[in-house]
């Protein structure tokens, strides 16, 4: 293919086939600024034929009269420097057409440099269909935001009227109520009350949203410090949560800055409403704020809040649903769970506004886990964390998983290895021992005052090194008696320097008395005299898991044997056994020589009738335990009377 340096063929052949195709008008003037070509989209837009114009000045033809001075300025302009403001750009101008119509048009003009001369040609566009369409699109858009306005503004009106009175009828009620009323007036006061209160809530809650919606929330920007603000709202929650014996637990990273800049009003809001939805939807267990710093970015810092529950949980299908206003998985009025279906549109709405991300999971039957995600700028550090000295070991046994993940969390934040166990059977093994420290927590199942004081008896751990931890409220008797005995007691949930103030205490005191009876004595010996071989297996197995060095025999004569053979702390003794019972073994060790004559004996018996008891005791029987026997039972017994021999040597 050839390449022509100048364009082939008649240039104004080239930019008539242009022209024809242009869906703009094309009109090119000299450099003097006349007209000397015109295209037929040209000649219908402006109402002239081609021949009537070529040779007169545009401006005379095109543009609208108050406009041509500034039309001859700019040519003027555009001769002397070489450029224009509609030089090859697009502007829009006004333009005229024959009727003196005057219509929106857009403009670009091209210059043309060609042996001939110097030429100009414009494009020019009418836009008045697009900018009426403009003006609708613009006008609807304003209509819709001013309805949308309105609407919000007649909520936020209509919920404030509302509640004034509403607040008055709360207040009267109140007052009826201690005004003497028969039980069946309390009730109706009541259920009136209760009522009042839950309409209060909606109408708050929809004035909030409303208010949020309509754009009229500004953000605070506040140096905070988020510590205090968790604490009061788990403290706040504490009281819900207590009334339905559910456990709190707080997690709060110690990377966490000591300040924020924030809208504490706001991230309180977020916090409320999530936690009182889990101890809302939970019936039983925990509910755990998670508290941690995702990422550190120059000053600005990511903070998730995560709120954890072990209640009903939501379904696959529901779960896109929750954040939308008044979206309720139990939507009938019947609901054990009322409510008013915004708390989490609120709550997503918030985060948004802090360009913040909100997300659930959750297992229905097992529990929900919710999280938001905000950004937020460092205004000063986290604060120097406490940690121990020395790296510590600690056995905690804690029956709650979420309490027992945060404490452990804890723990590690401190320098403490922790193995977690759920079982008391473990404070007999090994780890119970070696540990540093032990923390139990007396959450109200299989680990309550009384089953760990027999643990404590039964292993003879040394009470010193155990800290108990306790829900917040008051404490039954048991509970405050074994409270006294042992080294520490935090409450839950429990403070980061709470924690690291026992276990420094529990730790040193522990160090420096050390524990005789851990370390320097074996275990206690028991005799089992019992015939039946499953009874024998499993009692066996029981004493063991208390750490008792176990002997079994089976029958009164054997029994009769070891005692005098060997020395043992404590002789279990079946009643009937073959060959020598139970009693007559009892008389025939009480005869032999001291100390072995003083062993103690308990009785297993299976019958609770007096005179079989009678009889065990003349036989010279210490005390004795009725079949079936219960581990926590048996354990118990053993360790009473171990305690009692110790006490006397
Ligand atoms: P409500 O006032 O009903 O609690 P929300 O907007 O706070 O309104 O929650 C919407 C719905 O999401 C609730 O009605 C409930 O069905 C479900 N939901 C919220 N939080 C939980 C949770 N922790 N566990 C189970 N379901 C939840």
């Amino acid at each position: 293919m050839k390449h022509n340096k100048t364009l082939p063929g008649d240039n104004r052949a080239i930019m008539g086939a242009i022209a024809a195709a242009s869906l703009d008008a094309l009109i090119t003037i000299d450099y003097d600024g006349n007209i000397v070509e015109f295209s037929p989209v040209a000649e219908s837009m402006f109402g002239y034929q081609r021949n009537e114009v070529l040779g007169k000045p545009v401006s005379e033809v095109v543009i609208p009269p108050r406009l041509r001075q500034a039309h001859s300025e700019g040519m003027e302009r555009y001769h002397r420097q070489g450029t224009g403001p509609v030089i090859n750009t697009r502007v829009e101008v006004p333009a005229i057409r024959r009727s003196g119509e005057e219509f929106p048009a857009e403009l670009t003009v091209v210059p043309l440099e060609i042996p001939e001369g110097k030429f100009f040609t414009a494009f020019v566009r009418d836009i008045t269909e697009l900018k009426a369409q403009q003006e609708a699109t613009e006008n609807a858009r304003k209509a819709a935001e001013e309805a949308n306005e309105a609407k919000s503004r007649f909520l936020a009106h209509m919920s404030h009227e509302l509640r004034s009175p509403l607040t008055t009828v709360l207040g009267a009620i109140d007052i009826l109520k201690d005004a003497g009323l028969d039980a069946e007036q309390q009730r109706f006061a009541s259920m009136a009350q209760n009522s009042g209160e839950s309409l209060l809530e909606l109408i708050s809650d929809i004035l909030e949203f409303s208010r949020i919606e309509s754009g009229q929330l500004e953000l605070e920007n506040k140096d905070t410090d988020l510590r205090p603000l968790i604490d009061t709202v788990i403290d706040e929650a504490n009281n819900k949560a207590q009334r339905k014996s559910i456990h709190l637990g707080l997690y709060v990273d110690p990377e966490m800055p000591t300040c924020v800049s924030c809208d504490p009003k706001r991230i309180r809001q977020i916090l409320v409403n999530l936690i009182d939805n889990a101890i809302k939807f939970t019936d039983s267990g925990a509910v755990g704020l998670y508290v941690e710093v995702i990422a550190v970015r120059d000053e600005k810092i990511r903070l998730r809040f995560q709120v954890v529950d072990t209640g009903i949980g939501i379904d696959e299908q529901q779960i896109g649903t929750i954040f939308e206003e008044f979206a309720q998985v139990d939507e009938s009025d019947a609901t054990d769970y009322p409510g008013t279906g915004l708390g989490l549109a609120i709550v997503k709405l918030i985060a948004k506004l802090m360009n913040g991300a909100v997300s659930v999971d959750s297992q229905p039957g097992k529990g929900s886990e919710f999280t938001v995600d905000l950004d937020m700028r460092i205004v000063s550090p986290s604060a120097a964390q406490p940690v121990l000295n020395t790296p510590l070991s600690a056995l905690m046994l804690v029956d709650q998983p979420i309490i027992a993940d945060i404490l452990v969390r804890q723990l590690s934040d401190l320098g403490v290895k922790t193995l977690a166990r759920q079982r008391l059977s473990c404070l007999s093994n090994g780890p119970a021992r070696k540990a540093d420290l032990i923390l139990v927590g007396l959450m109200g199942k299989q680990i309550t005052a009384k089953t760990l004081k027999q643990a404590i008896r039964a292993t003879a751990l040394n009470p010193q090194k155990l800290c108990v931890l306790t829900p917040p409220g008051p404490v039954n008797e048991e509970a405050c008696a074994l409270l006294k005995q042992v080294g520490g007691h935090l409450t839950l949930p429990t403070a980061i320097n709470e924690l690291h103030a026992v276990t420094t205490k529990l730790s040193c005191s522990t160090h420096l008395a050390g524990n005789p009876l851990e370390a320097s004595l074996p275990p206690k010996r028991i005799l089992l005299a019992e015939d039946s071989p499953t009874n024998q297996a499993v009692l066996t197995s029981i004493l063991r898991s208390g750490e008792y060095d176990v002997s079994a025999v089976a029958n009164g004569k054997e029994a009769v044997k070891a005692v005098a053979q060997h020395d043992f702390d404590l002789v279990l003794m079946d009643l009937r056994m073959p060959e020598m019972d139970g009693n007559e073994a009892t008389r025939a060790i009480r005869q032999l020589a001291k100390p072995k004559c003083q062993v103690r004996i308990v009785a297993l018996t299976a019958n609770a009738l007096q005179q079989d008891i009678d009889r065990c005791l003349a036989a010279g029987m210490d005390d004795y335990i009725i079949k079936p026997i219960k581990k926590a039972a048996l354990l118990e017994i053993v360790a009473r009377h171990l305690d009692e021999v110790a006490a006397t040597v």
